[in-house]
């Protein structure tokens, strides 16, 4: 199968030689001419993946009453920078806004930031968020954003994030890499580099056993630090939310999918998503190592109930019940498992909080063994 963009990369290997995995993930996610994302908006049921704010209003409006909580906890700053990372369509946003409605002195304070590199969304976000009464600002990297304190917020924008894939060969880790197949020059394969890769920033990954693979992604260290210099200078408190495991864990996580089915990640590049699953404990070890308070991971199911999704539910319900909409309870019913039923994305999407010292724990978080850690610390 060709696409524009894989006739692009063979052309590109041909010259070059084979590209890492992240330079293979940022072209096909990137590339401003034929990315996945740069030129299209994937997002929704009509779209090639669905995304838990996409699913149900409540997912919004729980995390609208984390960030009022939040900017209390913060001290209720008179203003203050409200960033969300890879806003996709901005329906987030748009239920923040509309369940932070109770605290007009939230909304008043509020600055909105949205970091999105993808042209085409970014034109979508203009849409959904054209009748919010704050004023919205796009900005094109985390230091343009003006320090004063901030709420920092991501969801399912760390899996979209290039790793690198390295795979255990004669006692040594190996980078993996994509080439053109040998026997046809039209399609791509994976290859090794012949060379052994010995640098710090893998040692985590432990002993390299043969055919073992192990991923890495290299923007966490810049996210972290970002986030670090800014919780630092004033405070504030950031909530990444993504899918992936408690702790480290091997294997090739590296998943396309394309009308909400998986697909071969190297058979039509930029015309499918490719993610790979957030390796949370390297994030939290990198935060602390930079001083940051880190909770979590916490699974989602934990936070939204804690943040009270089940009575929100049942609220909806209730109100739509009122004005004679008998069938709305069931669908209420359905996205909550969605979002919540351990099958679902309950226990694999889980939140992680990073934050200035001296804040309190962060709401969402108070029933995890891992605050009590960071308390005694
Ligand atoms: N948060 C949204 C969208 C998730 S899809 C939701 O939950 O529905 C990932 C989002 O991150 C998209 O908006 C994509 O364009 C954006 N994105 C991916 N890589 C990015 C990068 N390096 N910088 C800024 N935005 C990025």
């Amino acid at each position: 199968m060709s696409s524009p963009l894989k006739d692009r990369i063979i052309k590109s290997i041909k010259a070059e030689g084979p590209m890492n995995v992240a330079a293979y993930m940022a072209t096909c996610l990137m590339d401003p001419v034929n990315g996945f994302y740069a030129t299209r908006d994937p997002l929704g049921s009509e779209g090639d993946f669905i995304t838990a704010p996409e699913i149900s209003q409540m997912f919004g409006e729980m995390l609208g009453l984390w960030c009022i909580q939040t900017w209390r906890d913060l001290g209720s700053p008179d203003s203050f920078n409200l960033i969300e990372l890879g806003p996709g369509r901005g329906v987030m946003m748009l239920d923040i806004l509309r369940a932070a409605r109770i605290d007009k002195d939230f909304l008043r304070a509020a600055e909105i930031h949205l970091l999105e590199a993808s042209p085409a969304l970014q034109a979508v976000q203009a849409k959904t968020l054209s009748a919010s009464p704050s004023r919205i600002i796009w900005a094109d990297k985390l230091e343009d954003i003006p320090q004063q304190p901030t709420i920092l917020l991501a969801n399912e924008f760390l899996d979209c994030l290039p790793i690198r894939q390295f795979v255990g060969k004669d006692g040594k880790w190996h980078e993996r890499l994509v080439a053109i197949h040998p026997e046809n020059e039209t399609e791509l394969i994976f290859a090794l580099s012949p060379l052994p890769y010995e640098h710090d920033e893998i040692a985590h990954f432990g002993r390299a056993n043969e055919g073992e693979l192990a991923e890495f992604c290299p923007s966490y260290a810049q996210i972290i630090n970002e986030i670090r210099m800014r919780l630092w200078l004033y405070p504030g408190r950031a909530l990444l939310i993504d899918y992936g495991p408690e702790k480290f864990e091997t294997g090739d996580t590296l998943q396309a999918i394309a009308k909400h089915q998986k697909v071969d990640p190297l058979l039509a590049p930029g015309e499918a998503d490719i993610t790979a699953r957030v390796d949370f404990s390297h994030l939290l070890h990198l935060a602390r190592k930079e001083g940051l308070t880190a909770h979590g991971p916490q699974p989602q199911v934990i936070m939204l109930s804690e943040l009270g999704i089940e009575q929100r539910a049942k609220m909806l319900a209730k109100t739509q019940a009122d004005k004679g909409n008998s069938q709305a309870g069931d669908k209420i019913a359905r996205q909550l498992s969605r979002l919540t039923a351990p099958e679902e994305m309950g226990q694999l999407f889980k939140a992680i909080s990073l934050q200035s010292k001296t804040l309190l724990p962060p709401p969402g978080f108070s029933f995890h063994r891992k605050d009590l850690t960071d308390r005694q610390a």
